[in-house]
């Protein structure tokens, strides 16, 4: 009999003695914290404990942080040349890496995310974010967007849980290095690491009122999108709010851009390096617990080497880490909460019950929290729910074609179109397939890589827009189209 060999892993937990986590927070407006008059608790989806109060903010908080990013752009920002924006901007990226353990035992807290991960990918590419902007500050007459490229204004910014710190940093580092002041607002469960960072722009002394945070949950959200005082809107999101904040600000003279929902298609050729796309199936799915945008949520495999990916994936799968994000050992963390959770949970229902064949990777899950073993769901049709929703969560659809046109045409047979990936050693081929696909960005031979120098968007319900490179700074400068 075959004898196989398992490792025992000693627990390694990062320490959370890190972090200084308040009883209650207010919100960050005009350089300063400030009160707010109803709270809600933050908590920690892996253990259910509440970490803190977090303010709700209602219109004259709305109000007041518009007016400080106001003041800030008329008085201060909008004055001062592109090199001294620059020089904070470079300021913010410096604080945020010497805090970068701070940041990435918060971020794993508040958001449920494998230590690993926070540490090792949120929090560095927050900081590269800020430090590709701020060499932008000074160079925007030699990017050509124009000769006299000028901001909006005051930009209003809806951010998701899914990765707090870098969605902040995806929104106000464009935004400042063009010269817009920032009201922005995080997830109603992930709003610690933007408070943090307001500690941090208060350390780089910003000049007050540049940066401004108010908490809260979606009516917080309404009310800055309606906010007549604010020139542009960037949320990341759901489709279905994006349709919302879209019809919002169609008859106003704001800007807007929308990140919003996937479902990629991972489609593996028979002639692609098999162990290496087991990997980028793994990193494509369960990355974050699946809670990503851009995850590659539908796996499309020539029917040749199904049974071979499919079993080997498995294997994979069953050494996935499942449990404490602290510790540096776990792969997959807690499900951000309760509500998404559920969601999961009642989509992979409607996958059992529309036929689809369901396989979970044998592991405990803990007993308090939000957890949900890696699956996959093999014997999957375009009609499915689960070929056809965004789950955003660690669920793999597995659907299978015979011929390249196949590929193709599963793969866009979606309404969405915000990234893909193929797997093949023949470059003809990913040439070919990548012309054919529809959408913002494609990953070959990998997956789920980022670069702030990239731009990174969606065709159909993925969204408006680019974030990164020179296209996402085009959404921060007025009169420039962003395609
Ligand atoms: P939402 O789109 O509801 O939330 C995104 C942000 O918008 C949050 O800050 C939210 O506030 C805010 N918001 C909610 N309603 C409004 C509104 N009417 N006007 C303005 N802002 C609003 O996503 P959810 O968190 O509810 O997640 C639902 C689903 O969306 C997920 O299951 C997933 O499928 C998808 N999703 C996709 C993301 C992506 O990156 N494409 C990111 C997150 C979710 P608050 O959280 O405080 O309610």
């Amino acid at each position: 009999m075959e004898e196989k060999l398992s490792f025992e892993y000693a627990p390694a937990p990062e320490s959370r003695a890190l972090v200084t986590i308040k009883p209650k927070y207010g919100h960050f407006i005009g350089g300063k914290f400030v009160a707010g008059s109803k709270h809600f608790p933050t908590i920690n989806p892996a253990t259910e404990e509440v970490l803190s109060q977090i303010s709700l903010a209602g219109k004259a908080d709305v109000d007041a942080a518009v007016k400080a990013a106001r003041k800030a752009y008329t008085t201060t920002w909008s004055k001062m040349s592109g090199k001294e924006r620059g020089k904070y901007l470079f300021r913010i990226a410096r604080i945020m890496q010497e805090r970068s353990r701070e940041f990435a035992v918060l971020e794993t807290l508040d958001n449920g995310k494998p230590i690993r991960e926070s540490r090792d990918v949120d929090v560095p590419l927050a900081a590269a974010h800020f430090f590709y902007h701020a060499g932008w500050a000074d160079k925007l007459e030699y990017a050509g967007l124009g000769t006299t490229p000028k901001a909006h204004g005051v930009a209003g910014q809806i951010i998701p849980w899914n990765f707090p710190l870098l969605m902040l940093a995806w929104k106000v580092a464009p935004a400042l290095a063009a010269g817009n002041t920032v009201v922005l607002k995080p997830a109603e469960t992930t709003s610690l690491t933007a408070l943090l960072f307001a500690e941090v722009c208060q350390q780089a002394e910003l000049p007050a009122g540049v940066v401004n945070i108010v908490t809260g949950d979606g009516s917080t959200g309404v009310l800055i999108v309606n906010h007549p005082g604010i020139d542009k809107i960037a949320f990341t999101g759901s489709t279905e709010v994006g349709k919302i904040i879209a019809r919002a600000v169609a008859t106003t003279n704001k800007s807007v851009t929308l990140e919003l929902g996937g479902k990629a298609a991972n489609i593996i050729f028979e002639d692609a390096a098999i162990d290496e796309s087991i990997e980028g199936i793994v990193n494509g799915i369960f990355f974050n617990q699946g809670h990503v945008c851009c995850a590659g949520s539908r796996l499309i495999l020539q029917e040749s080497i199904a049974d071979e990916v499919i079993e080997k994936l498995k294997n994979r799968m069953a050494k996935i880490r499942v449990g404490d994000p602290m510790d540096k050992n776990t792969d997959l963390g807690a499900i951000n909460s309760k509500e998404q959770l559920l969601k999961i949970r009642e989509l992979s229902a409607a996958g059992d019950s529309e036929g689809a064949q369901r396989w979970s990777a044998p592991c405990d899950l803990p007993g308090k929290g939000f957890w949900f073993a890696p699956t996959i769901f093999t014997g999957v049709t375009q009609a499915h729910r689960i070929a056809r929703e965004e789950i955003f969560g660690p669920v793999l659809s597995v659907l299978t074609f015979r011929t390249p046109q196949e590929a193709i045409d599963k793969a866009n047979n979606t309404p969405f179109g915000l990234s893909a990936g193929i797997w093949s050693e023949k470059g003809s081929k990913v040439l070919w397939a990548s012309q054919q696909l529809r959408a913002g960005v494609i990953w070959a031979n990998t997956f789920n890589k980022f670069d702030p120098t990239s731009p990174f968007g969606g065709y159909k319900e993925s969204g408006w827009g680019r974030e990164g490179g020179r296209h996402g700074l085009s959404a921060y400068l007025k009169g420039v189209s962003h395609e």
